[in-house]
């Protein structure tokens, strides 16, 4: 197939495109380069059955494709805050566009949602099924409230016009290729440890996330992508669950660093908790996450060694 995945220079859309080179397939990967970069694609480059596009999914565009994978958008809270009404209209412009493609070449495509559509979560562990608690007006919301209104979107272009969709909701994943900038949790830490500066725990770093190693949730997107029994959304992240200080302490450990572990602000309306329920996971795709955190984090350190 010649399949197009839209922010394929990031971190989550180069794995993919690597994986989809891999599986024999013809890659166009669209992307603005605003947290992307070309490092990460480089030795894609010299493959002549990938295409480089530099492009903003806000503005219309068309390609002959069989699938799309539509992962365009800043995930860290640093970038997509940085200028948040462009990163409200990548997510519901962006899907307008892409889901515009898939409807005219009649393309399956697939929204990279996100576990934010739960908010700070009153129900635990995050089900499919849990409608979320998101502030419509806070700081976070140019992020969750985009990524909420794509759904919808995806939804109804499956409804009116038969658009044949796959939603998943990706919960925190980290590994190589993180931007070492990118100011989210893992990356932050890493880098930090690593360059013997204070780990900045956000809170009394009680609050905890999940973290799903890259390739594993590479593997779940495929499979998912590839299956014919459910539209979605699908949840795909690993359940085990840590405390902000658990991770900040593996990451010194594994590190061997001596930088110490400091407190700063926490910053609004994030979330207190999030664990996936992976169950329809596990029992449509027979998949679940096989690499262990500390495991993940040796890989995703030695890959930020070499470049702090
Ligand atoms: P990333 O920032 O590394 O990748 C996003 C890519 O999209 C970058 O290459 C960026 O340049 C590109 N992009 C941004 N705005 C664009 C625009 N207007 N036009 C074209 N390209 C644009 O982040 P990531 O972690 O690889 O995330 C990829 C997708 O997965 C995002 O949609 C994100 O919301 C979603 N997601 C990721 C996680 C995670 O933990 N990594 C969790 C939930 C959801
Ligand atoms: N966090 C932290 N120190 C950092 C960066 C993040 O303690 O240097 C915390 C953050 O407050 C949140 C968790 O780590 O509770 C995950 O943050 P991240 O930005 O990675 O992702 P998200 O909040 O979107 O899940």
């Amino acid at each position: 197939m010649r399949i197009l995945v839209t922010g394929g220079a990031g971190f989550l859309g180069s794995h993919l495109c690597d994986r989809l080179i891999r599986d024999g397939h013809e890659v166009v990967c669209l992307d603005n380069f605003f947290t992307g970069r070309k490092e990460n694609i480089a030795h894609l480059l010299v493959n002549p059955r990938f295409e480089l596009l530099r492009w903003d999914v806000i503005d219309p565009f068309k390609v002959e494709v069989d699938q799309v994978y539509n992962l365009a958008c800043p995930a860290s809270p640093v970038h997509y805050q940085f200028n948040p009404i462009k990163t409200i209209k990548t997510s519901v412009m962006g899907a307008i566009n892409c889901l515009g493609l898939a409807k005219r070449l009649r393309a399956r495509i697939f929204q990279a949602s996100t576990s934010e559509v739960y908010g700070d979560p009153e129900v635990h562990p995050q089900g499919e099924s849990y409608w979320g608690h998101v502030n419509p007006i806070g700081r976070r919301s140019c992020y969750d409230e985009g990524k909420r209104c794509a759904e919808t979107l995806f939804f109804d272009y499956h409804r009116e016009n038969k658009v044949d969709i796959r939603v998943v909701r990706i919960f925190n994943t980290y590994g190589p290729r993180m931007h070492p900038n990118d100011g989210r949790v893992v990356s932050n830490f890493i880098v930090q440890a690593l360059r013997g500066k204070e780990i900045t725990v956000y809170g009394d770093g009680r609050q905890t996330r999940s973290f799903c190693f890259v390739d594993d949730l590479i593997e779940g997107f495929v499979r998912f992508m590839n299956q014919d029994q459910s539209v979605g959304p699908i949840n795909l992240g690993n359940p085990g669950e840590f405390t902000m200080l658990e991770l900040a302490e593996t990451v010194v450990k594994l590190t061997k660093s001596k930088a110490r572990i400091v407190h700063k602000p926490l910053p609004a309306d994030d979330p207190k908790q999030r664990q996936p329920d992976i169950a329809l996971a596990r029992k449509l795709l027979k998949w679940e996450p096989s690499v262990p955190l500390a495991e993940g984090l040796k890989r995703t350190i030695a890959y930020f060694r070499d470049r702090v």
